[in-house]
């Protein structure tokens, strides 16, 4: 309990959203289940559950909560030696402890229409395993705070819209999971993560070893052909990128540097839609909040969005006791 008198539950998992629909057909939340089978009665429910919800999605799917397929972004993991990327940013005052570990940000826009961006660029970073379900593979990226590790790494996606996935708003959880699935079994099957070299991935021809850049993932990568990790517009695209970003930062495209998959949660791939009051737009009282909803992609912007999900409750609160 805290001073305001809110409670905290924790390990406390929503199974359903407790929905009354009235006569005229509009719909008000009323409560959520919890996996213990308690009720918890409340007219405001703020859905912030993240972007791999997978379980939730399916759930406010099932009570017809208004959702909708919305774009994300696919791709790889590229890791290089940290002093590459300070070399290339820095020049002669690479090293200097006053600057720190170089990051970097690209962009390019590939000939079949495609954008191509670095995502999540970790300076003196690991590369991490992120998956939430067995039999796939997820990889995301972190730093410590020294940013000290000898690798930077970042994801290199490729943005995808919902028609390339058509099937209804959660066909983009099914494109994800094929995806991650077809990572799993490029990996060997053990959540070892599928890696290829950079030399090896421009020249189409499967890696059968790593070279002077070490892979930092764990629990440890399975040297393959990742063109069978993504869809085939998303290679072609990747392919042209890195070419281009090595002309932006020298040794980006070197042979050596190491590519892992298959990264998959940018965003979330659907959104809860809402309206101008922060409500869902068919289900009044349920509050649709962070990346999970839809509405933010990041620490900071999930964090704004929660601040003004609140004030929205708070609104809602006052004008119902006037
Ligand atoms: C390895 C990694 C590194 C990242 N690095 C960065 C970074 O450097 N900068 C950045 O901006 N972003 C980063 N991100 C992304 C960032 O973590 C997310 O964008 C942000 O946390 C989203 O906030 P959120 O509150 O919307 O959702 P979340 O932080 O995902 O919170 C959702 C919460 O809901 C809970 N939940 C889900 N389902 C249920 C349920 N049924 N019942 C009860 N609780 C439930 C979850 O357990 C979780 O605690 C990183 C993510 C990862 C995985």
């Amino acid at each position: 309990m805290n001073r305001s008198g809110g409670e905290y539950r924790f390990k406390s998992r929503v199974v359903d959203l407790d929905i009354e629909t009235a006569s005229d057909g509009t719909r008000q939340i009323r409560g959520v289940m919890l996996a213990s089978g308690e009720h918890i009665a409340a007219d405001h429910v703020v859905l912030a559950v993240g972007h791999s919800a997978r379980d939730t999605f399916q759930v406010l799917h099932d009570r017809e909560v208004y959702i909708e397929a919305k774009p994300f972004s696919i791709g790889l993991r590229i890791e290089h030696p940290q002093s590459l990327i300070d070399a290339a940013r820095f020049g002669s005052n690479a090293g200097n402890p006053l600057l720190g570990a170089a990051d970097y940000k690209l962009v390019h826009h590939a000939a079949n229409g495609r954008d191509v961006y670095s995502f999540c660029m970790c300076p003196g970073g690991t590369v991490v395993a992120a998956a939430s379900e067995q039999g796939h593979v997820v990889t995301n990226g972190m730093s410590q705070y020294s940013r000290a590790e000898r690798n930077a790494n970042a994801a290199i996606v490729v943005g995808i819209r919902p028609s390339d996935y058509p099937g209804g708003p959660l066909a983009g959880i099914a494109f994800q999971r094929h995806w991650e699935s077809a990572a799993f079994a490029a990996g060997g099957g053990t959540y070892a993560a599928p890696a290829q070299r950079v030399g090896d991935f421009l020249a189409r021809v499967p890696s059968t070893t790593m070279g002077s850049v070490i892979p930092s993932y764990q629990p440890g990568v399975t040297t393959t052909d990742l063109s069978f990790c993504l869809p085939n517009y998303a290679t072609i695209a990747i392919r042209e990128a890195l070419t281009v970003f090595g002309r932006q930062i020298p040794g980006f495209d070197s042979p050596d540097a190491v590519l892992t998959g298959v990264e998959t949660r940018t965003s979330c791939p659907i959104r809860v839609k809402r309206d101008e009051t922060f409500q869902s737009v068919n289900t009044k009282g349920l509050f649709p909040a962070g990346e999970g909803a839809g509405y933010a992609g990041g620490i900071l912007s999930a964090g704004v969005d929660g601040i003004k999900v609140a004030e929205a409750v708070a609104r809602s609160i006052t004008m119902k006791m006037h």
